[in-house]
């Protein structure tokens, strides 16, 4: 990480052309600790100058530089190096990513694994590939194959939850297809990111391929998005700012891919408490579903719909143990729960509590920030884990994504109810199903409307399958082949091996 170091020293955190370099008009941002509200670096605010300028380095570096051309096999390799360097840095990316977004170092380190997966899978998969599809034309004289070509210049948006991870979702196939790219991380998270394109220099990346500029979303997003030299918009974060950025792509009729927000179901049936062990499993996972990452996490499961026999006692047992999560500083030992990312963050969740509860919900646990230490303003965004049992999908808590450490309750009698209730949303990223029946396991799973189904699990992924939502989650996926897709265009190149008049017209 030497040279992001230096990077961060100098303020010269956009990337442009293999230069580092402060903003053009000199702004700078100071970054904050989400656990003591106070800076820890100081990065470069770029603006829409900053931003035409790294699409110019991305464009002439597809246009005329070697990655696009470069072959397959020296593609896969600079990734596999660019995972090993990440393995090296583990521990330092780990603990920085926790710094900035607030999550603990472990987590920390598991996104860094979770990444060095992403960019061995992604080596793999070009490596493995087969040039093109031969399409039988009809005729002996036709030589016909369909090939898939990098799709150009890359813009890629991303949010401030997973801030490593959701950029290396994107800069790891956008570099197997042979793209060049501008990546603009969140203005509040930026640092792994920074981190990370030292890295892909360090690996042997040619000048020009990765470009970054740090900066807000309405100036270098915005720009990013409209600009008509960038070829393909992947964005993620939230609902309001993905519409932005696929109306301001509209006109240059770019590709756009689009991960979004999810409000995500976590159905318990009776039958899979049936057992203490079942039913320990079952609000352990709850647990895990809602409040791992303060909730911050797109496919949070932030929505439990258990069946109303049990309702009782798993929702006592659920708020007895959110009461004990130890909340603190992510970098500290022993903590299970960091932060909210910011102010802002927590006060959208502490709004979304007192409209609940005006609403008629019943406030099983947390509700509140924790302990004197942490009322005094400026003292970190901390939020205490909350149950909200009674809840109802009129209610905007149940509608809209919370983003933060809040589980509402509600309960149902028949399996149609059930998915009934979990279906009952505009979102559609993920959702789960708890059940000891296979057959029932199999069915509602079936009938999810949700990108990814998790039966007697909550949570994982993996490199090898696809992840994106249904409805307003969004559109595209990523990982997985798919994931692969989206950083491409297709090519039919038709050879006639005997061309002769084909005579339609007489004269
Ligand atoms: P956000 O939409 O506020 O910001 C995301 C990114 O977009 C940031 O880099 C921001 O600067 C930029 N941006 C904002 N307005 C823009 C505009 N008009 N044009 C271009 N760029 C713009 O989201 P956030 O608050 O950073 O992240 C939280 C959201 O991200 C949640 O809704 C969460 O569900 C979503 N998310 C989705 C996934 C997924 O895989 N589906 C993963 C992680 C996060």
């Amino acid at each position: 990480m030497a040279e992001s170091s230096t990077a961060r020293q100098t303020r010269a955190t956009i990337h442009v052309a293999g230069e580092w370099l402060a903003a053009i008009s000199g702004a700078t941002r100071e970054i904050l600790d989400p656990a003591d509200a106070r800076p820890f670096a100081v990065v470069a605010e770029g603006d829409e100058k900053d931003a035409d300028s790294a699409v110019a380095a991305a464009r002439q570096a597809f246009d005329d530089g070697p990655w696009p051309r470069t072959p397959v096999a020296e593609r896969a390799a600079l990734l596999r190096r660019v995972a090993d360097l990440l393995v090296r840095d583990r521990e330092a990316l780990g603990r920085l990513e926790a710094q900035d977004a607030g999550k603990t170092v472990e987590e920390g380190r598991i996104d860094v694994d979770c990444v060095a997966d992403a960019f061995r899978y992604f080596a793999d998969l070009v490596a493995a590939e087969a040039p093109g599809r031969v399409v039988d034309a009809g005729s002996p004289d036709v030589h016909s194959v369909v090939v898939h070509e990098p799709v150009g210049v890359c813009a890629l948006i991303t949010p401030w939850n997973y801030p490593l991870l959701q950029a290396s979702w994107k800069i790891a196939p956008a570099l197997a297809a042979g793209d060049t790219f501008v990546v603009k991380p969140s203005e509040i998270t930026p640092m792994t990111t920074v981190a990370l394109i030292g890295l892909l220099a360090e690996a042997g990346l040619p000048a020009g391929v990765a470009n970054l500029v740090t900066g807000p979303g309405h100036t270098v997003g915005a720009r990013l998005a409209e600009h008509p030299d960038v070829d393909l918009v992947s964005f993620t974060g939230g609902l309001a700012s993905g519409t932005a950025v696929a109306q301001a792509a509209a006109p240059s009729v770019k590709k756009v891919a689009l991960e979004l927000g999810g409000k995500n179901p976590n159905v318990v049936f009776a039958d899979a408490c049936a057992t203490e062990e079942g039913f320990d499993t079952a609000v352990d996972q709850a647990l895990n579903a809602a409040f791992v990452h303060s909730g911050q996490v797109c496919s949070a499961g932030g929505r439990l719909i258990v069946e109303e026999s049990v309702r009782e006692r798993f929702v006592a047992e659920l708020a007895r143990r959110a009461e004990r999560i130890r909340i603190g500083r992510g970098t500290e030992d022993g903590v299970e729960v960091g932060p909210l990312v910011s102010e802002r963050q927590r006060a959208k969740t502490e709004a979304y509590v007192a409209s609940a509860l005006a609403e008629g919900a019943v406030l099983r646990c947390g509700g509140r920030r924790p302990g004197p230490a942490h009322e005094r303003p400026g003292s970190g965004y901390f939020y205490e884990p909350t149950v909200l049992d009674g809840c109802h999908r009129e209610m905007r808590v149940v509608r809209e994504e919370v983003f933060g450490p809040v589980l509402t309750v509600e309960t149902f009698t028949t399996e149609d109810e059930a998915v009934r209730l979990a279906n009952d949303t505009e979102y559609g990223l993920a959702g789960a199903v708890w059940t000891a029946d296979p057959g029932r396991a199999r069915r509602v799973a079936a009938r999810l409307r949700h990108g990814t189904v998790w039966i007697n699990d909550f949570h994982p992924y993996l490199p090898q399958a696809e992840w994106g939502g249904f409805g307003k989650s969004g559109t595209g996926r990523e990982l997985g082949p798919a994931g692969l897709a989206e950083y491409r265009e297709t090519k039919h190149v038709y050879q006639n091996l005997a061309p002769k008049p084909v005579r339609w017209f007489a004269g």
